[in-house]
């Protein structure tokens, strides 16, 4: 694969340092244009000011009308801060990727970048790379991802010819963080602090050096939080190089494009894919917080698969959940969204726990008979998945002495679950024995009925 690391020849020294500094650690690359497109449009890129007084906003029907190159040398001079995007984004709805990805790097040059997350929006760098144009990659390496997406990402850059401009938590954050709550506070109090800490804070970083950022958001990744993504959009959350409201622009060039048709894509043009994907992750993130879905799964179900689904963003595009906040009521039972879904572990075999029915479970000291307990959500689909074997266990234990019961413990009782009931992830199974206070935790993730047996025979 040909490869091109030509920096922006025409950004003064001062204005590249400064870029660098916002950026990266690294200089500017451009990658893997055909070498004559390569060395014409690298040179028809001229250097963009934070504040430049000269500048004049272009339409958007200047902007998206003349041809490619002259585009680039236009973008150059005039960054199209009168543009309207919603109407940009209506134009575009229709667009292939590839042509959203053209208009995106025609329009901004030098001050746009792809966020690369080490999965399948590696679709993106392709594109960029077909469109012939100059482009320019950032990655957030959180500290926490599998070693499978750290040897994906050198395996990009050498397919490229690209340096991937990283972006690195602070080190001062990241250790009062796990001083103060160890390296796993994530199971235990949400996502949302650490993801702060390794991912938002560097993101934002990121993009006070730029003006505008492609992401590989698709409608169809989680239908609670991105299903009314737009191609292109000013971003709800975050600021760019010129501060404030307004300055920064996020392109979703795939918004529209369904996961196979992205994955018929990297097939047909034999582009490196991450290993983790054959092992059966769909979504990758961080090592700890994601793993793989069984098939028909939705990819979310991937991610912080012990928190509720509504809240599955870690805050890279926290405003996809502010708006759909707006848009969607909470539930009845505590806000996971999914109050309409139909009870599980039904059967006259299992008895059905109310919260004071737990807790009077929980207060006896001295029970006469041992009780298994599920603590589950019925929309969690690791609760159907072993449905079945639950309720065969429970046929099998009748008359044994051993009472088998579930408790639903998401929406307003998950506070309670969490603090009382050693609720982490669903479905999380108890087992409280005849003569023992405390209930006892069961800890792995077979979920046979030959495995959760052999559980509950050798602690009743
Ligand atoms: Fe931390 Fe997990 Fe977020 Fe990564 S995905 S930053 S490990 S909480």
């Amino acid at each position: 694969m040909a490869s091109a690391t030509a920096s922006f020849s025409s950004l003064s020294a001062d204005l590249r340092d400064v870029k660098a500094t916002r950026i990266g650690a690294v200089r500017q690359q451009v990658a893997a244009a055909p070498a004559a497109a390569r060395g014409q449009r690298a040179r028809a890129v001229r250097p963009l000011r934070a504040a430049e007084p000269g500048r004049q906003p272009v339409s958007v029907s200047a902007a998206l009308a003349a041809p490619a190159a002259p585009v680039a040398e236009e973008a150059a001079s005039a960054i199209p801060a009168a543009v309207d995007y919603e109407a940009l984004a209506r134009e575009l709805e229709g667009a292939s990727p590839l042509e959203v990805m053209d208009r995106a790097l025609a329009m901004f040059g030098s001050d746009i970048a792809i966020a690369f997350s080490g999965a399948e929006d590696v679709a993106l760098i392709e594109y960029a790379k077909l469109t012939g144009r100059p482009f320019r990659v950032f990655s957030l390496d959180t500290g926490r991802l599998n070693p499978e997406t750290y040897q994906f990402f050198d395996k990009v850059e050498k397919h490229y010819g690209i340096r991937i401009e990283y972006m690195f938590p602070d080190a001062g954050e990241v250790q009062a963080l796990v001083r103060s709550k160890g390296l796993f506070s994530f199971y235990e109090d949400g996502h949302q602090e650490c993801c702060r800490v390794r991912k938002v804070r560097p993101l934002r970083r990121a993009l006070k050096g730029l003006r505008a950022w492609i992401t590989g958001q698709r409608k169809d990744q989680s239908p609670g939080t991105r299903a009314s993504i737009p191609i292109v959009q000013v971003d709800p959350s975050f600021e760019g190089l010129d501060g404030g409201a307004g300055s920064l622009i996020k392109w979703n060039p795939v918004a529209n494009v369904d996961g196979k048709d992205i994955w018929t894509f990297l097939r047909t043009m034999d582009v490196p894919v991450n290993p983790l994907h054959a092992q059966g992750y769909v979504s990758i993130g961080c090592e700890p917080c994601t793993r793989p879905v069984l098939p028909g799964q939705h990819e979310r179900e991937g991610r912080w698969w012990w928190e509720d689904a509504k809240a599955k963003e870690c805050g890279l595009h926290k405003g996809n959940i502010e708006k759909d906040g707006q848009a969607a009521p909470k539930s009845a039972n505590g806000g996971n969204g999914s109050a309409g879904a139909p009870d599980i572990f039904q059967s006259q075999a299992v008895v059905s726990l109310t919260r004071p029915g737990i807790e009077n479970l929980l207060r006896l000291e001295n029970r006469s008979e041992p009780w298994l307990v599920v603590l589950y959500a019925p929309w969690c689909p690791f609760c159907q998945a072993m449905e079945a074997s639950y309720v065969e266990l429970a046929e099998k234990l009748v008359g044994s002495g051993v009472k088998v019961a579930k408790f639903r413990a998401d929406g307003e009782q998950k506070p309670f679950a969490q603090a009382e009931l050693q609720l982490q992830s669903f479905p999380t199974v108890l087992l409280f024995p005849s003569r023992t206070a405390r209930p006892i935790k069961y800890p792995s993730e077979k979920r046979d009925v030959d495995s959760l047996l052999a559980f509950v025979n050798s602690l009743r």
